[in-house]
């Protein structure tokens, strides 16, 4: 190919139509223009989704391609609602999918994964994919303010983003949540409100707050977008196992949204033709001190009854889950299940990812493996299926929850008898009497 042949083919390239359309409302199929928006405000107030043109993305893309892009969420760019070539790519996604034999043999599965959002860029949490997302199409739609509603992962993300990007931030968390979130988000230097209630309240405020404020909240007016960055989660699974869809995942429900995303990404990819067309069946994870989807599967109800959040699991407490009926109807036609498990389980879920595979998350990924484990136990997995769960965060950023049931250093002298005699003592206490000499 000649040099300017070449150009003219990469100009082309650059100025190709987006591959989305539009956003589509769930529930009555409305379409809308691509802005601001996320219900249906004409017609029926049903949540907004963002419609793409599938011809186009199985024209563009194919394994090689996506093989051939960078090594981040951006690599899936026409599958993601932004039409500028200039992304936010701090390194986001592509992050490890690990087997998990020893964690395996414990649960008697035979095929385990964990996809390990523990370790995502930059701040350590499967929220850096929705943020990605919903700040590059902020900074499309001119926005220079952008905030949000946050658990605490939301809040760590949208500030280390924007901080990037160069966008004032402002956002919102409830003001109970641990130490390391809390640090995690006020080090970006965006304002921190702290707001005297739970996560439904700051979300409610939040609502009010973009309605009269032009920011880009990115789990609210810009809340379409955001959501389809979690579709990453589902398409990476596919590519990391070779380019094959998994039989069951486990993944945890805060407000459902990243649990429908993952099923989303698996019928996209299988109707682009990237892969083979497979039944994953979806389970999903609830702390039982805030489990509505977990009740109204369990009672057979298609709502979802909203509740006062109580748990450790203070990144998945959502009483008022807004995609918690997308995800029943998922569990349900995907012959899955939603469970919910306690704070101790929570814990226990912590410490036996973190001694089976080394991968030390926080209580949102405890309630996921508690809640593989209790599936496990149960029946509810088959040994042979190949099982993926999702890791979604990193439990440096919630210490709180695990203190006092992980034992203490043996603080010795720096004399090799004082070692001795600390290695014996440690020899002759096996990890239970270790845990009753510290309650
Ligand atoms: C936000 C969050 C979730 C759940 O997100 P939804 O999409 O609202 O269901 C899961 N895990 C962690 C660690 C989170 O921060
Ligand atoms: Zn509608």
């Amino acid at each position: 190919m000649t040099q300017s042949l070449e150009r003219l083919v990469t100009e082309s390239a650059k100025t190709l139509a987006p591959t989305f359309t539009g956003l589509k409302c769930r529930e009555c199929g409305e379409m809308y223009e691509a802005t601001a928006k996320h219900v249906c405000e004409d017609v029926c107030f049903g949540p907004l989704e963002v419609a793409y043109d599938y011809d186009a993305i199985r024209q563009r893309v194919s394994r090689s391609t996506i093989q051939a892009g960078p090594l981040s969420i951006w690599r899936y760019k026409e599958f993601l609602p932004v039409s500028t070539d200039d992304v936010i790519d701090v390194g986001t996604g592509m992050t490890p999918l690990v087997r998990a034999n020893r964690l395996a043999r414990r649960l008697g599965l035979k095929e385990l994964y964990i996809k390990n959002d523990a370790v995502n860029m930059p701040t350590l949490s499967f929220k850096d994919r929705v943020v990605s997302v919903a700040l590059t199409r902020a900074r499309e739609l001119g926005f220079t303010t952008v905030s949000c509603a946050s658990t605490g992962n939301l809040a760590n993300s949208t500030a280390a983003i924007a901080a990037h990007a160069g966008l004032d931030c402002c956002v919102f968390i409830p003001s109970d949540l641990e130490a390391g979130k809390v640090l995690g988000t006020l080090i970006y230097g965006p304002t921190v409100m702290a707001v005297h209630g739970n996560y439904d309240q700051v979300n409610r405020l939040c609502s009010e707050v973009a309605n009269s404020y032009g920011w880009g909240f990115v789990n609210i007016n810009l809340r379409p977008y955001y959501s389809e960055g979690s579709k990453t989660l589902g398409f990476e699974v596919a590519e990391q196992l070779g380019w094959r869809l998994p039989d069951h995942v486990v993944a945890p429900l805060a407000s459902g949204s990243l649990f429908t995303k993952i099923y989303k990404g698996f019928q996209e990819f299988t109707k682009v033709g990237l892969v083979e067309g497979k039944d994953v069946r979806f389970s999903g994870a609830q702390a039982e001190g805030c489990s509505p989807i977990a009740q109204a599967f369990r009672d057979g109800r298609d709502f979802v009854s909203p509740v006062k959040p109580s748990t450790i699991a203070k990144s998945i407490a959502i009483g008022n889950p807004a995609d918690g009926i997308y995800a029943l109807d998922i569990a349900r036609k995907t012959n899955g299940n939603i469970e919910s498990v306690t704070d101790a389980e929570i814990v226990e879920g912590m410490k036996l990812l973190a001694e089976t595979e080394g991968i030390f998350t926080e209580t949102a990924g405890g309630t996921t493996i508690a809640v593989l484990k209790k599936l496990a136990e149960a029946g509810k997995i088959d040994p042979d299926e190949c099982t993926v769960a999702y890791i979604t965060g990193n439990g440096l950023k919630t210490q709180e929850a695990v203190q006092g049931y992980i034992g203490e250093p043996l603080t010795i002298e720096p004399k090799l008898d004082s070692f001795e005699r600390a290695l014996e003592r440690a020899r002759t206490l096996d990890r239970l009497e270790w845990q009753q000499v510290l309650v």
